[in-house]
């Protein structure tokens, strides 16, 4: 079963916010239907079709549980796979002993599933649906009639199918476009405190170390006002592209701040993240940007430690941070252990800012 974000924490980042969208959208057609469908339980039973009232029965039980988890457990009833399923198989069979009264109900059905399947699955699922209801319908049916349903039917699984497609890019790129930082590209603070805390649930369950790298340039202000903001700019973005060439595809990299950079290194010890850090330094300080700008900049290495928030496990890479800084920059400073700072005052949460 899926998990949902409760409708509470719907605007906390931009992919709670799409789940949350999901979530309603669940919810309405399921609820929606169950009013629909509810009353023809009893018409089919009146007139003795007791196998098509079990089935809108069932349908209607599905519908009450997948809105009850929704609503209390905040999960997704088995996937939401036996809406399609159900509402599929009660239009066929209705339509085979109703006729047209039946054939009406397998346009909504058709249209539903692109909005609770994933789009391949739907489209499986319908084209498998419309070739059924065709042959149904050629038996039931006269031959024109026949096409008419055939050509309509598809028509509006073509048209359901691209309105979904198109609002799945719509999420995607609205997700990304609030996720990343136009700039660099890089993540933005939005999906900082959920990465950190799925690296820290690695750790305690299943004992994967992560690491994380705080890296500031050194003097950028000075940059700016040397070659100006725009040549600032362009330095950040092949700083970025330069960092980038040095990840694996599981890294992260989010920029936090105007020119401070955040590395997240899944499964990566602070050996290895500070050899990594050592090489980035090198990469930005050994050639000049833009043909002839020299730049350093500073950095901090943090292995996540047991117990720890994410929070705190930032604030310890920011405290190192700050370290290397102080020490003369362009160089990379270990964190300590969280014991050894604990007597350093109040941590703030760095999200706040
Ligand atoms: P330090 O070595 O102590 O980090 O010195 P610094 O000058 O890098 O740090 P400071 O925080 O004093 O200044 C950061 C500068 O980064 C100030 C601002 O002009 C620049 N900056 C922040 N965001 C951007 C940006 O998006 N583009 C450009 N061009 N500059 C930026
Ligand atoms: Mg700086
Ligand atoms: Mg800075």
């Amino acid at each position: 079963m899926t998990v949902f974000p409760s409708p509470d924490s719907l605007a906390t980042t931009p992919t709670l916010a799409v789940l949350g969208f999901k979530r309603q959208l669940v919810y309405h057609l399921h609820f929606w239907a169950f009013i629909a469908v509810a009353p023809l339980i009893l018409v089919q039973w009146r007139q003795d079709h007791l196998l098509l009232s079990s089935f809108l029965i069932l349908f209607c039980v599905n519908a009450l549980l997948v809105i009850a988890f929704l609503r209390y457990r905040n999960t997704y009833f088995l996937r939401g796979r036996l809406f399609p399923l159900l509402a599929a198989i009660s239009a066929v069979y209705s339509t085979a002993i109703n006729g047209h009264v039946g054939l009406y109900w397998s346009y909504p059905a058709a249209a539903a599933v692109f909005f609770l399947l994933p789009l391949r699955e739907a489209i499986a699922s319908n084209i498998i649906f419309v070739a059924t209801m065709s042959a149904v319908s050629f038996f039931k049916f006269p031959e024109p009639d026949f096409w008419r349903i055939t050509f309509s039917l598809g028509l509006t699984c073509l048209f359901a199918m691209i309105f979904a497609w198109l609002v799945g890019r719509l999420q995607g790129e609205l997700t990304r476009l609030a996720t990343t930082d136009p700039l660099t590209g890089c993540l933005n603070r939005s999906q900082l405190a959920d990465i950190l805390n799925s690296q820290i649930q690695m750790r305690e369950r299943y004992e994967r170390v992560s690491s994380l790298i705080l890296l500031d340039l050194d003097f950028f202000k000075a940059i700016n006002d040397q070659w100006g903001h725009l040549a600032g700019d362009k330095v950040l973005k092949e700083m970025t592209n330069r960092i980038r060439k040095r990840l694996r595809e599981s890294d992260q990299l989010f920029r936090i701040g105007g020119e401070e950079f955040m590395i997240v290194l899944p499964e990566t010890r602070q050996k290895d993240a500070d050899t990594l850090a050592d090489q980035l330094l090198t990469s930005i300080s050994s050639r000049p940007f833009l043909n002839n700008i020299k730049l350093t900049a500073s950095a901090s290495v943090a292995e996540v430690s047991q117990g720890e928030t994410w929070s705190v496990w930032l604030n310890r890479a920011d405290h190192a941070l700050y370290e290397a800084k102080s020490r003369g920059r362009n160089q990379v400073v270990n964190a300590m252990k969280p014991r050894t700072i604990s007597n350093q005052g109040p941590i703030a949460d760095p999200a706040a800012g």
